[in-house]
């Protein structure tokens, strides 16, 4: 299938974009050629779709059911107890609203690591969306032993042939205080033997970092990198709560950091998160959003919006996290992290990009349309998105939308009757 999208607005000049199967095969000025689909791009302007570097997809379900409650209270009384009341169906309806919300804002990419990795990956393969979906290992008893988790991990991981090209597995370890140590190490090894991506939290509150100061006297990523953990493959969400050291250990080793920003003020876990002082040292940053349990949205323009003004607020320094560089690592930032090809408008690179129409108050005036973008407009001036060489959502329409909030509906009557 070929897309040719003509003349829309890139980098402030009118291009045609030719799209062959998944990837952008040509951009210029000016591209004859015949395409099975023509998507008019006047008035409108193309950029890469984001990539949300960190979500808990099934969570969707939860969203506005509990807030401004203290974090265990919250888990203990509201969100574990109907967690276990979850059936496969509600994982993937919860799933696919989510995948709808990031379609509907923008995001042709995400990160997500929650509980039941084939029903997620199946949502995420039946959304279109890419998708790197990990299977989480976390015990809260801290009993797991090490040959539980090779179990745990073989079990999710017999699911890889099942799934197109689009979903890529990976392994979620939960946090140092719910993985015990020899299953730390497990997870390690396991992923260099498979060659496969960690996604884990940390870093994320003052309490996580001084409890591990009281137990190891080390901060975590000290800590992790004593036992051998840290490694390229290695993401760790909100990594807020950094030492200059910590930084300097995660750019030796290439492990890279998710910013979370929504989710780090919602939490009161904190807002100096160090995007400077990484970028410099030369850490891999990415953006994300967190669950919707804790953040409420899936959208990746706020959480630009979110980063940069706290970013430059914590610093009393109106230069810091300028919007070129937030968009960068909302989009580029987070590909390159998960090794993926996106993220950029360039030919030979996978077809995942944004139309947004530029008439609308947050566009005019157009002196520079990524600063609109970060500081004026919200997700949903997302007009026409395309995933894989797929059109996903055409002048603001998406197929299937009320199947599933129809499906959100009943699920949710089952789950909080
Ligand atoms: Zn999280």
């Amino acid at each position: 299938m070929n897309i040719l999208i003509h003349q829309v607005e890139y980098r402030g000049m009118p291009v045609d974009i030719l799209i062959s199967g998944n990837r952008i095969v040509r951009v210029a000025a000016h591209i004859e050629a015949t395409a099975d689909k023509v998507i008019e791009g006047a008035g409108k302007a193309v950029a890469p779709g984001f990539v949300n570097m960190h979500t808990h997809v099934p969570m969707t379900l939860f969203r506005g059911f509990a807030d401004d409650m203290e974090l265990m209270p919250w888990l203990t009384q509201k969100i574990w107890p109907h967690e276990a009341k979850m059936t496969d169906e509600m994982y993937y309806w919860g799933a696919r609203l989510a995948c709808l919300e990031m379609i509907r804002t923008g995001t042709t990419c995400f990160n997500d690591q929650y509980m039941n990795l084939p029903v997620v990956a199946k949502a995420a393969q039946d959304s279109g969306l890419r998708g790197f979906i990990a299977g989480l290992v976390m015990d809260p008893s801290m009993k797991m032993t090490a040959d539980e988790a090779r179990a745990k991990m073989d079990a999710d991981m017999a699911h890889a042939g099942e799934f197109g090209p689009r979903v890529t597995l990976t392994i979620g370890a939960h946090a140092i205080y719910t993985v015990p140590e020899p299953v730390l190490r497990a997870v390690a090894a396991y992923a260099r033997e498979h060659h496969l991506l960690i996604h884990m939290h940390a870093n994320e509150t003052e309490k996580e970092v001084n409890d591990c100061l009281e137990q190891h006297g080390m901060r975590p990523i000290e800590w992790l990198d004593s036992i051998g953990f840290l490694g390229e493959n290695v993401i760790f969400a909100h990594a807020l709560w950094l030492s200059d050291h910590e930084i300097q250990l995660m750019a030796d080793h290439g492990a890279s950091a998710v910013h979370n920003p929504a989710s780090n003020l919602k939490l009161a876990s904190g807002y100096q998160f160090r995007y400077e002082e990484m970028r410099a040292k030369g850490v891999r940053i990415g953006l994300g959003t967190d669950g919707n349990s804790s953040s409420n949205n899936l959208d990746m323009v706020e959480a630009m919006r979110m980063a940069s003004l706290m970013g430059k607020a914590w610093r009393f320094d109106p230069t810091a996290v300028k919007a070129g560089d937030i968009f960068h690592t909302a989009t580029r930032g987070g590909a390159e992290i998960l090794g993926i090809d996106a993220g950029i408008i360039a030919e030979g690179s996978l077809a995942d990009l944004v139309l947004y129409d530029l008439q609308t108050p947050a566009f005019v005036p157009n002196f520079n349309f990524v600063s609109n973008l970060v500081y004026s407009a919200n997700g949903y001036h997302a007009d026409t998105l395309i995933c894989d060489g797929r059109v996903l959502m055409e002048n603001r329409r998406v197929e299937g939308e009320e199947e599933i909030y129809s499906k959100v509906g009943e699920v949710c009557r089952q789950l909080f009757a």
